[in-house]
């Protein structure tokens, strides 16, 4: 810890999630793009006012619904959602039977297997990306597109986070079902993946694991029901009414807030 946050302070949840960030970082977990792209998320989430809405909890509860149903389901991994939800992720493959792969847009193995060790610190067990054989999704040149054959190349499902436009497209033009966790309604992954979570990750995946909790037991009628009744483009339309409707209050306003 670089300096201590102090429990008062108004924004301390975001705060010690940017510490977390910044001591990943130093391990050489995260890249520096890594923040930059944390940084966008943040003033989503701003606008937001920091919580998990109706919306992302329907887009949660389908992606969780869709992951039971999968008959591979994947959790890919990179720097940043390391980071920010290591055991979250860890508990969300266990309730859901999906694997747990370290997939890096700056691919070295060095950091593959960093994350993977953190993950597997964490809970996760048997963490795909260092030792696998190794195959290409076409449409990303090398590196980039480099997964294991055995867990995103065979995956019929995958839950991406914080991640590039161009790979999430790639994922589903090879047949995949994509679930996506992206703060920016507007980011060509948000706009591409089949099920779109305008959620933070962490939020978004410890109430994954609360769901999964809960819907590991339901049968398969009350799933497939879910994922039918499911409609992505409503989900980010209200997205979008939602962060309309915040920034027209306070357009209005102009304060929205009191100095005590
Ligand atoms: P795209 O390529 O999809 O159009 P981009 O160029 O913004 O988007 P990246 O920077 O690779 O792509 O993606 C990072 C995305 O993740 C951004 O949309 C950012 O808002 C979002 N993001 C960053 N941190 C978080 C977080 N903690 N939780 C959820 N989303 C986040």
């Amino acid at each position: 810890m670089h300096w201590r946050i102090p429990r008062s302070h108004p924004r301390y949840e975001s705060l010690i999630v940017r510490e977390m960030l910044v001591e990943a970082f130093m391990e050489g977990i995260v890249v520096p793009q890594g923040l930059i792209a944390h940084g966008r998320g943040e003033a989503f989430d701003y606008i937001l006012g920091e919580r998990s809405h109706p919306f992302a909890l329907l887009a949660e509860e389908a992606t969780v619904a869709s992951m039971l149903l999968a008959r591979r389901p994947v959790i890919s991994v990179n720097g940043n959602y390391a980071a920010l939800a290591a055991r979250e992720i860890a508990e969300l493959s266990r309730l859901t039977g999906a694997l747990v792969e370290v997939n890096l847009f700056y691919r070295t193995e060095e950091r593959v297997a960093k994350i993977a060790r953190l993950l597997e610190r964490e809970g996760a067990r048997n963490v795909l990306g260092v030792e696998c054989e190794k195959a290409q999704i076409e449409g990303l040149e090398s590196p980039r597109g480099i997964v294991c054959r055995e867990g995103i190349y065979a995956a019929d499902f995958v839950l991406v986070a914080i991640e590039d436009g161009d790979r999430t497209q790639a994922l589903r033009r090879a047949g995949k079902v994509v679930a996506a966790i992206d703060l920016n309604p507007f980011s060509r992954t948000a706009q591409t993946a089949h099920i779109t979570i305008v959620d933070e990750a962490r939020r978004a995946t410890k109430n994954m694991v609360e769901i999964a909790s809960k819907l590991k037991e339901a049968d398969r009628g009350r799933l497939e029901e879910i994922v039918k009744n499911y409609d992505n483009r409503r989900v980010l339309a209200e997205a979008f009414k939602t962060m309309m409707m915040r920034l027209s209050e306070a357009a209005e306003k102009g304060i929205i807030i009191e100095v005590p």
